[in-house]
């Protein structure tokens, strides 16, 4: 028998073979058998026996937010003299590594913690181009609003390809598809360390940028920007010359907002004056971007200002006076 300790975990459960398939031939996400527990959960399992990890669907947001670190053998021996353990057996030109040993203690913990990562890598990436997904991107932009000291250096920059409705109906959606991919991996590969991208719609990207003056942030937008301008878009697979692809951006810093949902609404205030005024370009936000929005005509039915969230800064803004 192994015990495991599974650190800030919830709804996780652990299952025997038995369980498992019963569990997987019902609807999924809903726990006939194995263990429920709260945070930390400690199982026992047998080390012959065929077990599975399974999270539920609702358990997600919880397990990409925890830190799969703390899974550790709670039986008699310690962590340390397990791995002293390994150690020494793999020092053993006789023996099997510990953890590659099926039945060994370090091999049924090594599972888990490859298991629950993957869960946890799942929840957290856009699976079509690999970038952070919108929720692992607002954790991470929520998180510098708790840590007001990093707000003057912070900043976000939210990227639309320009045209890709009309791209998709010239080219159709799978090669739509490829350029998605394309342009999220110039995007990565032309940012520095301490700039984070994610996909957070469908055409639509945003990157975090740390420790940045707004000149370094405009700098790297606009090297962002012209990598993509400068990009060729050829279908391998069919060898379609798809032409220029180009994105427009918008800017703000994070302390001219007072929360993650005003700084988004800033920064995409700044990406609708990219497109206005001609699409290809990094703007930054300024404070005049809401008084033009308020004395604006009605948008067009297919302009940005017409999607979801982009109206309501200056509710916000009022809401807090
Ligand atoms: P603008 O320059 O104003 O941004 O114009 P646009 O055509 O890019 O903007 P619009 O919002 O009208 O269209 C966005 C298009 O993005 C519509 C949709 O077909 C396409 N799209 C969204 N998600 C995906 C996706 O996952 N794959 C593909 N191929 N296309 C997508
Ligand atoms: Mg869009
Ligand atoms: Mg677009």
């Amino acid at each position: 028998m192994v015990e495991v300790v599974l650190s800030c975990i919830n709804n996780v459960r652990l299952m025997d073979h038995a369980n498992f398939q019963r569990y997987s031939d019902q609807k999924p996400y809903k726990c006939i058998g194995g263990r429920i527990e709260k945070s930390p959960v400690r199982f026992t399992i047998p080390l012959n026996g065929q077990w599975h990890v399974v999270v539920d669907k609702i358990g997600f947001q919880t397990l990409a937010n925890s830190n799969v670190r703390a899974i550790v053998p709670a039986s008699s021996k310690s962590a340390s003299s397990s791995a002293a353990k390994s150690r020494a057996v793999s020092n053993n030109v006789q023996g099997v590594y510990e953890a590659e040993r099926p039945d060994s203690e370090a091999h049924v913990v090594t599972r888990i913690i490859n298991e629950l990562n993957t869960y946890k890598q799942i929840a957290n990436t856009d699976m079509l181009t690999g970038l952070a997904n919108r929720r692992a991107f607002d954790i991470q932009l929520e998180g510098i609003y708790n840590e007001p000291g990093k707000l003057p250096q912070t900043a976000l920059i939210i990227c639309d390809i320009d045209h890709f409705k009309s791209f998709n109906d010239t080219y159709g959606h799978a090669i739509g598809d490829t350029v998605l991919k394309t342009v999220a991996e110039t995007i990565r590969e032309s940012l520095p360390a301490n700039a984070t991208p994610a996909r957070i719609g469908g055409e639509e990207f945003a990157i975090i940028v740390e420790k940045a003056s707004l000149q370094q942030v405009q700098l790297i937008a606009e090297t962002a920007r012209r990598a993509i301008e400068d990009r060729m878009f050829i279908d391998e697979e069919s060898g379609t010359d798809c032409g220029k692809v180009t994105i427009s951006m918008g800017i703000c810093l994070a302390d001219v907002a007072a929360k993650m949902s005003e700084l988004y609404q800033k920064a995409d205030l700044a990406l609708y004056a990219s497109k206005k005024s001609g699409r290809n370009r990094c703007t930054v936000f300024d404070e005049s971007m809401i008084d033009q929005q308020e004395n604006q005509e009605p948008a067009p039915p297919n302009s940005r200002r017409r999607q979801g969230s982009r109206n309501p800064v200056r509710k916000e803004i009022e809401l807090r006076l």
